[in-house]
């Protein structure tokens, strides 16, 4: 009998996601089911987007949710490499592979060409796709071109008719007609390979059985699909997971829910009552309990529980489950466990390095610090009424930096600083225009210990969302202004 292998393969591109998660969980759950193995693997195809801190923040998240696995970058393991930075070579192997057998071709389009080409299209009101027109060059022409170094990207040849029927083990075949399906790029110029041919090299060579993985992938399917058959290789059962959804039902995001685990890690959450959470998102136990293990959940798993309607992460949900495990403790290991969470020894540290000049006693501790442990603060509204700007100014100026803090990819005092730097001057305005408002918003009060170091000690989830509680206090922003200022942003930042 065959070994069941499955895999959680992230892209170290952000935040660590409720969602990579959920899917981690699943997997692991399967895996464990039949007595199988879970393994890792980093998906860092994407070079600019992708960074070794996400990747370690997604290690640590899923760690400290208490689901592990085999294999995997940490800690190593016969398929190796695990990060996909690290097996350019292999890719370029079976690219070669491809092209020989006449899969896949080489593309010389520049930008521009294919700009213009998708223009075209669009003009005859057809879907903009890459046209096959490489395919028409001589052999002596591509090889020619070849010779002369000139970039290229190599893409995969799809059929232009039919269907390709994609077997999902929770909704049977799945048709997706051919004409939907691009010549997907299979290598970009820089010789690094795209996701779909590093994607299904890795989980052939890695020996996965079983994919399950997000709904948003079943419509590329059919490429994955396709490369297996030209490889002709097995393909993996194919399992795409219903996709978690915001209270209003769209797929969830960072504007309508907190979506990173950190954040919830900092906030005080239980790890065991958020698998527990993201368990019952679209599974339940056969005596549908709401309160399971990790263990329990894998001794009762069961693929055929999965339901497909859209699972909604819901925190009030998640809260009200987070208080039945913090309630079942013993104290003891309720007081032990809110000790763990409030001083870990790096976080504490850094608080402490904060205050002490500045305190006389320890007590004082609480009232200058007391923000650092909790989720929001209840700023007096007062606080935002600014001498030299207008409430509608307030809230712009506030917004914009709320926008440029979320998107950075590095969050450090200096970074956090220039970017306020940024955001004033855009309006013409000063930083100190700003400061008393960052006081406010993150330490709830009109001054306490440095509000720079504390955004940073604080990070970026919950610098975020204390800055959008303030901005709900002051009334919200509306859509129309929103999109005004947006483009304020885009044209002056
Ligand atoms: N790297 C992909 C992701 O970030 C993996 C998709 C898959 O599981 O095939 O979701």
């Amino acid at each position: 009998m065959i070994t069941v292998r499955t895999r959680i393969a992230p892209s170290p591109t952000g935040d660590p996601h409720v969602g990579t998660a959920y899917i981690a969980l699943f997997n692991y759950c399967f895996a464990k089911q039949y007595g199988g193995e879970f393994i890792l693997r980093i998906e860092d195809t994407d070079q600019l987007r992708s960074n070794r801190k996400s990747e370690q923040q997604i290690l640590d998240a899923l760690r400290w949710l208490g689901i592990t696995w085999s294999e995997g970058p940490d800690v190593g393991g016969p398929h190796g490499p695990y990060r996909q930075s690290e097996r350019s070579d292999i890719y370029k192997q079976y690219i070669k592979q491809l092209v020989s057998m006449g899969h896949a071709f080489p593309c010389f389009c520049t930008a521009e060409e294919l700009n213009q080409m998708r223009a075209e299209q669009y003009a005859r009101g057809e879907t903009p796709r890459y046209d096959g027109r490489a395919l028409l060059l001589s052999k002596e022409d591509v090889a020619q071109r070849l010779a002369a170094g000139r970039p290229h990207v190599i893409r995969m040849k799809v059929p232009s008719e039919g269907v390709c029927v994609v077997p999902d083990m929770l909704r049977g075949d799945v048709e997706i007609p051919w004409n939907h399906i691009d010549m997907q790029v299979l290598m970009k110029t820089d010789g690094l390979p795209t996701y779909f041919l590093a994607n299904v090299v890795d989980d052939h060579l890695m020996g996965i059985t079983h994919v399950l993985r997000g709904e948003e992938w079943l419509s590329s399917a059919a490429k994955l699909i396709l490369l297996y058959e030209y490889f002709g290789w097995e393909l993996p059962r194919l399992c795409h997971m219903p996709l978690l959804r915001n209270p209003d039902k769209s797929k969830l995001s960072k504007r309508k829910n907190q979506t990173s685990l950190t954040f919830y890690e900092r906030i005080g959450f239980m790890p065991e009552a958020m698998l527990n959470y993201l368990g019952r998102m679209g599974w339940s136990m056969p005596d549908a309990r709401e309160k399971f293990s990790l263990q329990e959940m894998v001794g009762n798993f069961d693929m055929s529980r999965v339901s497909l309607g859209g699972p909604v992460f819901d925190i009030e949900k998640l809260s009200w489950l987070n208080g039945q495990w913090l309630r079942d403790m013993p104290v003891e290991k309720f007081a032990m466990r809110m000790q763990q969470w409030a001083f870990r020894p790096e976080h504490t540290m850094k608080i402490a390095s904060l205050v002490q000049s500045r305190v006389e006693t320890f007590s004082q501790v609480v009232s200058l610090a007391g923000f650092f442990f909790t989720d929001g603060v209840s700023p007096d509204v007062k606080l935002f009424e600014s001498k030299n700007l207008s409430s509608n100014q307030v809230r712009q100026l506030m917004q914009l930096i709320l926008w440029k803090l979320e998107s950075l990819p590095q969050w450090e005092k200096n970074v956090i600083i220039s970017t306020i730097k940024t955001v004033v001057e855009s309006m013409k305005l000063t930083f100190r225009d700003a400061m008393p408002l960052m006081f406010a918003a993150i330490t709830g009060r009109a001054n306490s210990v440095s509000v720079l170091d504390s955004m940073e000690i604080l990070g970026l989830d919950l610098t975020c969302f204390r800055l959008h509680q303030a901005l709900d206090l002051l009334g919200g922003v509306s859509e129309k202004e929103k999109k005004e200022w947006k483009n304020l942003m885009d044209l002056a930042v």
